[in-house]
C-alpha cells in the first residue's frame, strides 16, 4: 500500500512538472533585457538606450567587488515601478554625468552623492544609479532644480558635474499635459495622451547618444541643500571598501 502511494506520488509529481513546463511563460526563460509587457521591444532594441556598469562591495562590511554588474533601463523600471519619460529622461541624462566622473567606464556606487528635485520618477533613477540615498544624507532634494537636473558628486575626489536635458530637446508637449492633469482639468484620454508624449520622448532619447541631448557643466557654482531627512546614523555598509586582503 505504502509502496502505491510512493509510485502515485511520484507519477503526480511528474506529470505536474510536464504541465508546467507547458505553461512557464516566456519571461521566465528570456534573457534579462529581453522585452516583456512592462518593457516594451522597441526600447530593449533602441541603439542608445542607456546601460550602466556599476560598482559596489561584495557584504556588508565587504571590500569592494572585483567584478561590475550590469543595469539597464529594464532593471529601472522594475525599480522604479513604471516605464516612463522621467525615468529615460534621468537615465540619459546621469549616462553624461557618469560618462564625466568615471572615465574607466565603471560607476563606483559607494562613492556618490547627488542633488535632485522630487520628481518620483528621476529621483529614482537618482538613488539606483548612483547609491545614493536621502536617509544617509547623500541624495538632496532641491526643488530649483528641474525634472531632468542633476547635480552629482565623486565624493572621494569632490569632482562634481551638473547635468540636464538640453533646450532643444526639452520636452515641451510632455510638461504642458503633465501641467493639465496636474490642475484635475483634463479628461479620461489626457491620461492616454500623455502616455503618448512621455513614449515619444523616451523613444527620442534612445534613439541617438546621450550626449546629444544634455548639456553638462563640469564643477558648477552650486550650494548643495540641507539633507530632507534628520540624521539618523551614519551609513557603515561601505566603510570597508578597501581593507586589505588577509594574508
Ligand atoms: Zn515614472
Amino acid at each position: 500500500m505504502a509502496r502505491d502511494t510512493f509510485y502515485l506520488e511520484s507519477f503526480m509529481k511528474t506529470l505536474l512538472a510536464f504541465l508546467l513546463s507547458l505553461t512557464t511563460p516566456a519571461w521566465a526563460t528570456s534573457a534579462p533585457d529581453a522585452p516583456d509587457w512592462y518593457y516594451p521591444e522597441w526600447l530593449a532594441e533602441a541603439p542608445h538606450a542607456p546601460v550602466f556598469k556599476v560598482r559596489d562591495t561584495v557584504n556588508k562590511y565587504g571590500r569592494y567587488a572585483s567584478e561590475p554588474k550590469i543595469i539597464t533601463i529594464k532593471d529601472l523600471i522594475k525599480f522604479h515601478g513604471h516605464f516612463c519619460g522621467g525615468l529615460v529622461e534621468g537615465a540619459t541624462a546621469l549616462r553624461v554625468a557618469f560618462d564625466h566622473l568615471f572615465p574607466d567606464g565603471v560607476i563606483d556606487r559607494t562613492d556618490l552623492m547627488i542633488a535632485s528635485n522630487n520628481s518620483a520618477c528621476g529621483g529614482d533613477i537618482a538613488a539606483y544609479l548612483t547609491g545614493a540615498r536621502t536617509r544617509f544624507g547623500t541624495h538632496l532634494i532641491d526643488p530649483k532644480l528641474k525634472e531632468s537636473d542633476f547635480v552629482v558628486k565623486r565624493i572621494s575626489s569632490g569632482k562634481t558635474v551638473r547635468v540636464v536635458i538640453n533646450a532643444a530637446t526639452y520636452p515641451h508637449d510632455v510638461r504642458t499635459q503633465m501641467k493639465k492633469i496636474e490642475s484635475g482639468q483634463f479628461e479620461p484620454a489626457d491620461i492616454d495622451r500623455f502616455q503618448d508624449v512621455q513614449w515619444a520622448y523616451a523613444k527620442k532619447l534612445v534613439s541617438r547618444p546621450a550626449i546629444e541631448s544634455v548639456d553638462v557643466t563640469d564643477n558648477p557654482d552650486y550650494t548643495w541643500p540641507e539633507p530632507p531627512c534628520k540624521d539618523m546614523g551614519k551609513r557603515r555598509d561601505n566603510d570597508y571598501k578597501n581593507v586589505p586582503e588577509a594574508h
